[in-house]
């Protein structure tokens, strides 16, 4: 079944700005989607109306099966807490709380022991290699080892979907190519479904397939196949996005 499914949404800000314009996908469980488009293609709103942080004018959006687009305040409050986990472009740490501490931060509100949480924080934080670094503030860290404490603090729970705007966009291309690591080993091997917004080829070439925005709308899409390399993959990225710019 699919966890995802967006159909026919459109949303419109004001009376002549369609952000969405009839936009419809769906993303199966395991999954690692990207999508992309040049600046102002609805790439934000597509993501936050999927995150229960925007509302669609039309069109529905079922998550397993349900309709986020219809929730209350408080079911949507519930809905992303129990499925969502978000990376951000800025990290979005709080400064004056430890790395650890950002993490744990969030989850006495979920059903999970101190216990699960310690275990899970410590595998999570030797994976991903900020274990020396987990009594340290954000401003003692560089930008690859914030997102990294960003990531664990989205992974703890367990999310069903990991949602990352432009995970990437503050990074150099030494963190960028970690950070892209990172997430294609915790779409493979922990089996976390992941939609990203990027409008960097080298980053969408670690996603599966991608659907690419134009004036609200999908434009087009590419799924890598087996036998492309991820060189090749980013290559007709590239030459799409040029597309989309001209
Ligand atoms: P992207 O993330 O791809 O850059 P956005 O989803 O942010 O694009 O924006 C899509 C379109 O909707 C743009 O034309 C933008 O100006 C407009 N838009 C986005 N948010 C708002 C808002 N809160 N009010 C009015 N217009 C908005
Ligand atoms: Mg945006």
């Amino acid at each position: 079944m699919e966890l995802l499914s967006v159909k026919d949404v459109s949303k419109s800000y004001a009376a002549n700005v369609l952000a969405l314009d009839n936009v419809g996908f769906s993303l199966k469980a395991g999954e690692f989607c990207a999508i992309m488009g040049t600046s102002g293609s609805g790439k934000t709103t597509l993501l936050n109306s999927i995150a229960t942080l925007d509302a669609p004018s039309k069109g529905q959006i079922l998550f397993e099966g349900v309709d986020v687009a219809k929730m209350s305040v408080d079911e949507a409050t519930m809905f992303r807490r129990n499925n969502l986990g978000f990376i951000f472009q800025d990290y979005r740490l709080l400064s004056s709380l430890t790395a650890k501490q950002n993490i744990t931060v969030a989850l006495s509100l979920l059903k999970k022991t101190p216990a699960e949480i310690e275990k899970r924080v410590t595998e999570l934080s030797q994976k991903f290699e900020i274990a020396s670094v987990l009594d340290h503030y954000p401003h003692e860290l560089s930008g690859g080892q914030k997102q990294r404490v960003a990531i664990i603090r989205a992974l703890v729970k367990e999310p069903k979907l990991l949602i990352a705007d432009e995970p990437t966009g503050a990074l150099d291309s030494n963190s960028t190519k970690t950070i892209m690591q990172q997430l294609a080993y915790i779409n493979q091997e922990l089996h976390t479904t992941i939609l990203m917004v990027t409008h960097d080829a080298y980053s969408a070439s670690f996603a599966k397939n991608i659907y690419f925005l134009k004036d609200g709308q999908i434009y087009t899409t590419l799924k890598r196949d087996l036998t492309e390399t991820k060189k090749d993959f980013q290559k007709k990225i590239s030459d799409v996005m040029l597309e989309l710019e001209r």
